[in-house]
């Protein structure tokens, strides 16, 4: 069946551009130029998941998400015009799913889609009917066992080393950066060295890739970490 989704964006260039890539995918589209509309089609029609932009005339984005959160649990991925903490830290706490920088790459947004899809349909599936087993290569985890293998062998993780590997496992081929790492697995409040990430990088290597001789994690210079099937 195909996906619906909803793209509530005033930038009319930018929106029909989305809307075009979003067809071309498979998917069915609408789009709301302003808050109120939005609101009203996410709350009168069935969407698999919502693009929301968040300056937006009329009611902003973080409105309209609080008010579709009050009734409904569809996804939903936060268009941000700047790398804006505070817009995230909101975004997310308003119940958004993720969020995308503007300027974006097509091919993010698309890959971020999938990824909430995906994880959506798990969490509706719940652990019981399916285990959520993500893998790359020979290294497998389960995401709910909290179980790490490469090839037959179970390795120990830390519960930090396993939440920062299942993050990039669960966004595998997306480059993840520094910053949304740091947010992703310790969350807005860390405090401390901003290479915590590289340590702890340096720790799974320890631990899944010199054991076995192999390599599962691509650093990216300057930008951040990726894992590739
Ligand atoms: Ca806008």
């Amino acid at each position: 069946m195909q996906e619906r989704i909803l793209i509530v964006e005033d930038e009319e260039k930018l929106a029909r551009f989305i809307e075009l890539e979003l067809t071309f995918e498979g998917y069915v589209v609408e789009k709301a130029a302003d808050g109120r509309t939005g609101l009203a089609l996410a709350q009168s029609k069935q969407f698999d998941l919502i693009a929301l932009d968040i300056m937006l005339p009329g009611l902003s984005g973080f409105e309209v998400l609080r008010r579709i959160r009050q009734t409904s649990s569809v996804p939903v991925i936060m268009l941000t015009a700047r790398d804006d903490t505070m817009d995230k830290v909101a975004g997310l706490d308003g119940g958004a799913n993720d969020y995308i920088t503007k300027p974006f790459a097509i091919e993010e947004l698309l890959a971020r889609i999938r990824a909430v899809l995906r994880n959506n349909g798990a969490a509706k599936d719940g652990p019981k009917n399916a285990e959520r087993i993500v893998s790359a290569g020979t290294l497998r985890m389960n995401l709910d066992s909290r179980e790490v293998w490469v090839g037959d062998s179970a390795v120990e993780l830390t519960k930090k080393e396993f939440d920062l590997l299942a993050h990039l496992m669960q966004n595998k081929g997306l480059v993840m950066s520094r910053d949304r790492l740091l947010d992703s697995v310790w969350g807005y409040d860390f405090v401390g060295e901003s290479n915590a990430i590289d340590v702890y990088i340096r720790y799974l290597r320890t631990k899944i890739e010199e054991p076995f001789g192999l390599k599962f994690i691509q650093t990216i210079r300057g930008v951040g970490y990726v894992i590739r099937e």
